[in-house]
């Protein structure tokens, strides 16, 4: 029965000269969900409004779905169109709506008529109050309430008539090209998918690097980590992901280097890394995964060592959260049950028994400096040597 949809959107953003931007940012993102969509759509704004139009057939769950992951949509409004063939017609088209979507009709409701074509014969108040009474007559559990009832009944009156009473929620935020550009450090765990999924929320169009280290870290683990990108990708748009062969830095640091400080001076080298490629690649930030004290490498002194490398901002949207509010996060943009796949993100040759978890920043500069010119070439080699996959999302 519903033939179209009414986006709403979050008032944030929306204002002056973004407006623009913000809304043409919308419906590119709008398009590009439903591009794969079971259905023909056509998108249109109209006064302030946004409305995705099903031409003929469509999937209306999968639909649903998909605009459900467009950041900016705060609402989804399922349309139903009636043509203007007179009032009375108007009001059994009504009342068959109310019947389609309310099978139980002990409820409260209210009309809200809007009439957006001056030339209707009926002024909106006239419309809420006559319909009131067809749909009263028409089912008399029903009662009305004007003050808070539990079904608002939009009726607009345009070129054609727009019936809508529900909304689904959206993810709200801000639709993703509107804030520019980061580089995600994503690895196979629970927390770097959610932070990238966090920082796109606000608008910010994602790419990701991944650093593995055959033989050491499988095959299995970087397909993991692909997997991970086509999920977040089905919120962020398409992601460009740069795979770094980091195995010849990790045994270098681990040959030249006390063994405590490895996780911190490799996630130093991680950062320059990442740092560098996003310069090249126009991001304006770093995002990582971490969050103050859960492992020795995010305690408050280690989060000053692996800062101090970047000058790029590290946004760490996470940095607050426990790890139980992460795996609700996790489980709801569902990138939980591919993160917990067991696949080693690490060798365990590389993880020390007892890392330093107070790093003492003149004493990690002092060890780095052990590495030498070398380790320059090393990172040059993996630069050069690095793999870009273009990831698009799952279905
Ligand atoms: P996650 O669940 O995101 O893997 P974690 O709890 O395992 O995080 P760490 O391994 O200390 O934490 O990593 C901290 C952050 O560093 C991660 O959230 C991620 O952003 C980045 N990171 C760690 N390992 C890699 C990797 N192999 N490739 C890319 N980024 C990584
Ligand atoms: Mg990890």
């Amino acid at each position: 029965m519903f033939t179209a949809f009414l986006i709403k959107y979050a008032e944030i953003g929306v204002k002056g000269r973004n407006r623009y931007l913000f809304e043409d940012m919308l419906v590119h993102q709008m398009k590009y969900a439903l591009k794969k969509c079971e259905g023909q759509f056509v998108i249109h704004k109209s006064q302030g409004r946004i409305f995705v139009q099903a031409q003929g057939e469509f999937d209306f769950d999968d639909a649903v779905a998909r605009l459900k992951r467009v950041f900016g949509i705060s609402g989804i409004c399922p349309v139903v169109f009636a043509e203007d063939e007179g009032f009375e017609k108007l009001c059994e088209r009504v009342t068959a709506y109310v019947d389609q979507v309310y099978p139980d009709k002990h409820r409260t409701f209210k009309v809200n008529a809007r009439r957006a074509r001056k030339d209707y014969p009926l002024e909106s108040m006239e419309i809420n109050a006559k319909l009131g009474e067809a749909i009263l007559h028409a089912y008399p559990e029903m009662s009305v309430d004007v003050h808070s009832p539990q079904i608002m009944l939009n009726v607009e009156i345009r070129e054609k008539i727009y019936i809508y009473s529900e909304i689904i929620p959206g993810p709200g935020g801000m639709p993703v090209g509107t804030g520019g550009k980061a580089m995600l450090l994503l690895s196979g765990g629970i927390d770097s998918p959610v932070a990238g999924y966090m920082i796109a929320k606000r608008g910010v169009k994602l790419d990701a690097v991944y650093f593995h280290a055959p033989p050491y870290t499988s095959e299995r683990a970087r397909q993991k980590v692909v997997d991970l990108a086509r999920i977040v990708a089905g919120y962020a748009g398409p992601i460009w992901l740069h795979i770094i062969n980091f195995t010849d830095i990790q045994l270098y640091i681990h040959e030249k280097c006390p063994h405590e400080e490895l996780t911190i001076i490799m996630r130093r080298y991680m950062m320059r890394i990442a740092e560098q490629i996003a310069k090249e690649t126009e991001c304006l930030g770093l995002i990582t995964g971490e969050s103050i004290g859960q492992v020795a490498s995010q305690t408050m002194q280690s989060l000053v060592a692996t800062n101090e490398v970047c000058e790029l901002p590290v946004y760490r949207p996470l940095i607050g959260f426990d790890k139980l509010e992460i795996v609700e996060v996790a489980n709801r943009i569902e990138t939980f049950e591919t993160s917990i796949l067991p696949y080693e993100d690490c060798c365990t040759i590389f993880v020390a028994k007892h890392p330093v978890t107070k790093p003492n920043l003149k004493i990690i500069r002092r060890h780095e400096q052990n590495l030498g010119e070398e380790i320059e070439a090393l990172v040059r080699t993996a630069l050069e040597t690095k793999e870009l996959i273009v990831v698009e999302e799952t279905k």
